[in-house]
């Protein structure tokens, strides 16, 4: 390529012609008219110039020595396609245009000799073709150099553009790993929130685990007390659990770690198979405030250094969750063994104890409290359809206080009832009822105040039976004088009769009384019961006129060392009861017999009973169901007294409508008196 000569801004024209006075008159003719111009004579220093200077046009001779005219506007064409070319020559033959125009693609042809204005023309027309050319090479090439940069810009664009999807594509992926991860480790926590044991949790263990490439059969040893512990794994889809009795000390303080020989040897003892690598790693429970593991988690792997590394980072962070988990677990365990120790101590109770809320709904009872199919205390407690009467709840439920109450119940228990309350934030929520069966006590208590009852009757009946003794005396002195001064005709002499029979018949009531008051000074002898009864039912002949009386005496029946007269009055006491509860007719059975160590007889009638609740009150001095003048309410009180003294029991045992058995039970060798 042809180095350029530096771009002019004014038009330059060359001259070529090998004639000096054409380059002459060519160089006046277009100075006059201020076109810059240069010449040459030949070809050659043609070429020069236009190294050297830049022509907008060359207008060339035809005919020159070395080279034609054609021939260097080609070359000119050829390198300078932008500078015009004229040709100037004598014979306008057509060949010579047509290659002129085909080869040098020459812009005017000019004759010699020209004329001026033609040849100006032609000049001025070729300097405006030119300045065109020029001006298009220009634009050509600053939109090439444009173009370049727009090529240019569009690379970097696209580089960019690829660099930043590559980038968003990398974030994505990230993201979605991270989203997978989360997915993962949500999907992990939500399994462990359902675990409440340890083979549960094993079990989810199991399964996340496994999901690890390269890892496999996760093991989980569980510490207890005393250095024991529990192994769980999962064989054949099968989860195995074994107690272990030992284990090794250093277990306590094992680090997350590879497996040692010494280990391995251990577990693969325990699980009865070959494994592969293991990994060792420490589960620690976050309440309690111990940094020694609370279980290990043992894995069988085939990962290689780098994997491990990134497994055991992977999995240290899974397994976070897991001491919450555990957590639960032991806290739970340890619930249920002070649920079970609570339960047991409840039950250890002998008395019945319940845990009643304000509704009188039972929540809770040990199994000493009666019956459990109900649901409030009253209808466990008693059948009953209210509250029991002198209930304490109600006390210490208002009163925030222990409250206490005396409960009968219906089969004639009686309980001393405790009530604790229980408060909630302010108020109570519910009760403790302690209920202790004072039955026996009550009984004792209730016999305690009764003998206290008939201590006291006694000294009374005592000193009034003496008190009325005297005038009774006078009356019955007097009425016994006055009879015998009053004829026997006389109205008045019955009524003296009828005074002094009452007076008898006081007489007779005191005496009895003071029988029960004061000790007899009759002696203590061997008497046979048999024998006693014997003489002493037909004294009472007027009295079971309207009966039947049927006897069955032991045949051979030991003596009792006794008062006589004093049991004569029990038989007698109790025949007659008989004979007046069967006025109207019955049968009376007496019957005797012998136990070990014991004399035993009954009066048994056929009258219509005594109800339950009159079976104490007979006993007590002066009750009596009898009309004034038939009885007095001592009889019975009597007959026991009397009995008691002589070491024995009276009892009674009545059904309504049936009849009525009294049992006398003497020690066939006494008490000394
Ligand atoms: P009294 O006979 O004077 O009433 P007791 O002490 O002997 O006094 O008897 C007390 C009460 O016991 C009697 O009033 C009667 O109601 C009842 N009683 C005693 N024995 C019998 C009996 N065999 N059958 C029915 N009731 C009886």
């Amino acid at each position: 390529m042809i180095q350029k000569a530096k771009e002019s801004v004014q038009p330059k024209v060359l001259i070529v012609d090998d004639e000096e006075a054409i380059c002459a008159a060519a160089r006046r003719l277009l100075r006059s008219k201020n076109i810059d111009c240069v010449t040459a004579s030949t070809p050659q220093e043609a070429l020069k110039i236009l190294k050297r200077e830049d022509c907008w046009v060359v207008v060339s001779d035809y005919r020159m020595p070395e080279m034609s005219g054609t021939e260097l506007l080609e070359e000119i064409k050829k390198n300078y396609p932008n500078i015009s070319r004229l040709m100037l020559t004598g014979f306008l033959e057509l060949p010579i245009i047509q290659e002129a125009i085909n080869r040098a693609s020459v812009f005017r042809f000019i004759t010699k000799p020209w004329d001026e204005t033609e040849l100006l023309l032609g000049i001025e027309t070729a300097i405006q073709h030119s300045g065109r050319k020029r001006t298009n090479s220009q634009l050509a090439h600053e939109i090439g150099v444009q173009n370049q940069k727009l090529e240019e810009l569009t690379q970097n664009l696209e580089s960019e553009v690829m660099k930043r999807t590559q980038g968003i594509e990398e974030s994505r992926r990230m993201a979605e790993s991270k989203q997978k991860l989360v997915r993962e480790l949500t999907g992990f926590v939500k399994n462990l929130s359902r675990v409440s044991t340890i083979p549960q949790l094993y079990e989810v263990l199991y399964y996340e685990m496994t999901r690890f490439h390269g890892v496999s059969v996760p093991y989980l040893l569980t510490f207890e007390e005393h250095g024991r512990g529990r192994l769980y794994w999962m064989q054949h889809e099968n989860l195995h659990e074994k107690h272990i009795s030992s284990l090794p000390q250093h277990f306590g303080s094992l680090r997350l770690r590879t497996s040692s020989p010494e280990d391995r040897v251990w577990w693969e003892s325990h699980i009865k198979k070959e494994c592969r690598q293991l990994v060792t790693i420490p589960i620690r429970a976050r309440e309690i405030p111990s940094s020694l593991p609370v279980a290990l988690f043992l894995v069988e792997h085939d990962l290689d250094k780098g994997k491990l590394v990134d497994f055991l980072e992977r999995i240290t962070e899974r397994l976070q969750p897991v001491s919450i988990v555990l957590d639960k677990i032991m806290l739970r365990h340890q619930l249920e063994i002070a649920a079970e120790q609570w339960e047991a101590t409840f039950d250890g109770f002998r008395d019945p104890i319940a845990v009643v809320d304000k509704e009188e709904k039972v929540i809770r009872a040990n199994k000493n409290f009666f019956k459990k199919d109900q649901s409030r205390c009253y209808e466990m407690f008693d059948k009953r359809t209210e509250l029991c009467i002198d209930c304490p709840m109600p006390i210490a439920i208002s009163s925030q206080e222990a409250a206490s109450g005396l409960v009968r119940t219906a089969t004639q228990k009686s309980y001393r009832v405790l009530s604790y309350p229980v408060l909630g934030s302010d108020q109570v929520r519910r009760v403790v009822n302690h209920y202790t069966d004072i039955s026996h006590e009550r009984d004792l208590y209730l016999k305690l105040v009764q003998s206290e009852k008939l201590a006291a009757v006694g000294l009374l009946a005592g000193n009034i039976a003496h008190e009325l003794n005297n005038p009774l005396s006078g009356i019955r002195a007097l009425a016994q004088l006055l009879k015998s001064e009053t004829s026997p005709s006389s109205p008045h002499h019955a009524d003296l009769d009828e005074v002094e029979r009452a007076a008898i018949r006081c007489q007779q009531i005191i005496k009895n009384l003071l029988n029960f008051s004061e000790p007899s000074t009759e002696y203590d002898e061997n008497v046979d019961i048999n024998d006693l009864i014997s003489i002493t039912l037909p004294l009472l002949k007027t009295n079971l006129r309207n009966q039947n009386v049927h006897t069955y005496f032991a045949e051979s029946i030991e003596k009792v060392k006794l008062q006589p007269s004093q049991i004569q009055q029990v038989i007698f006491n109790l025949v007659n009861n008989a004979s007046q509860a069967m006025a109207s007719g019955g049968v009376l059975t007496i019957k005797t017999w012998q136990e070990k160590g014991k004399v035993c007889f009954s009066i048994a009638d056929s009258g219509p009973g005594i109800p339950p609740e009159l079976h104490q009150r007979i006993f007590e001095p002066f009750f009596t169901t009898k009309g004034v003048g038939t009885g007095t309410g001592l009889g019975l009180s009597v007959s026991r007294s009397i009995v008691e003294k002589f070491g024995g029991q009276l009892t009674l045992e009545s059904k309504m409508g049936l009849g009525t058995v009294f049992t006398v039970v003497l020690p066939s060798k006494p008490l000394a008196k």
